[in-house]
């Protein structure tokens, strides 16, 4: 089965979310994530800076370019806020359990679905929208959106949107790229659409199934301030139909669910959707090393 993110060794340089094995020293703060939007956001800052130096060629292009919204890696919710997220869901066998765990703690989070699995599991997404949690859009069918035209990458989340607006209830503000491979053209749609792309700070590459304690381990090595941890409760579909983005056995990201959640709790943790709270507008003051639990 596909997994929704790259290799760890790439993720990382997609993201700059370091993950740090059992055993090893945890990275002391979370750098800002090099996401693959660092060049429209550098393409942003140049083209204001000629704004505001009254280079009238540019201020059309500057007008755009402001539309543009730039990936969320962290949260600004307040110290030791974090937001935990699921993606390639809906799934009939996992999402349940996830829900499960989330209501024993009443914790809410964000789910980033795919279209296509929207229809497959209607009630799924029901319950998640009924029990309070967020609906992000993950396109329809899970594609490189960077190998996709500009029309078909606006399709995938638009059917997206509207499935969800019609099954959840509300229209999504959230997006996530599969792969995190935000697009200028998945960034101007969600700039057209109102959409907030979001990434995560915290991979503990749940999808390839490393063994419950390693992915709760990673989780507690990565909890600090403001962190969005990547997580998957994605769905296998039927065998002549596979579903969208990363399938498969997903029962050791509950079971490390159900073992980081009290643990994060207990040490002072909230948990927040990245809805709920404007994006962060500086970096700098977010991480304190004493949020950190360390290798758990
Ligand atoms: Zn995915």
């Amino acid at each position: 089965m596909k997994p929704c993110v790259r290799p760890a060794a790439d993720a990382a340089d997609h993201t700059g979310a370091s993950i740090t094995e059992p055993g090893r020293r945890p990275a002391q703060d979370v750098s800002m994530p090099q996401t693959p939007c660092s060049l429209p956001r550098r393409r942003f800052l140049a083209v204001s800076a000629a704004a505001l130096l009254g280079l009238g060629a540019a201020a059309p292009a500057a007008a755009r370019a402001r539309q543009v919204p730039v990936p969320e890696s962290v949260l600004d919710a307040g110290p030791q806020a974090m937001a935990l997220t699921f993606d390639d869901g809906p799934s009939p066998q996992y999402t349940p359990q996830v829900l499960d765990v989330l209501r024993d703690h009443g914790v809410r989070a964000t789910f980033f679905v795919c279209g296509d699995n929207v229809g497959r599991y209607p009630d799924v997404v029901r319950r998640i929208a009924a029990e309070g949690h967020v609906l992000g859009n993950h396109t329809w069918s899970h594609p490189h959106l960077g190998e996709l035209s500009a029309a078909d990458v606006r399709d995938q989340i638009q059917r997206t949107q509207d499935a969800v607006t019609e099954i959840g209830g509300r229209t999504p503000v959230l997006f996530r790229a599969p792969y995190g491979e935000f697009a200028d053209a998945s960034l101007a749609v969600c700039g057209d659409l109102g959409l907030r792309p979001i990434s995560w700070s915290v991979d503990p590459t749940d999808w390839a199934n490393p063994g419950s304690d390693t992915i709760a381990d990673r989780v507690l090595a990565g909890a600090t301030t403001g962190a969005i941890v990547l997580n998957h409760d994605g769905t296998e579909g039927g065998d002549d139909d596979p579903a969208p983005g990363s399938g498969g056995d997903r029962s050791q990201t509950v079971a490390a669910l159900k073992s980081y959640l009290p643990r994060l709790i207990e040490a002072g943790y909230t948990f927040t959707t990245p809805d709920a709270h404007p994006p962060r507008r500086n970096p700098s003051r977010m991480f304190r090393r004493s949020d950190r639990l360390g290798s758990a």
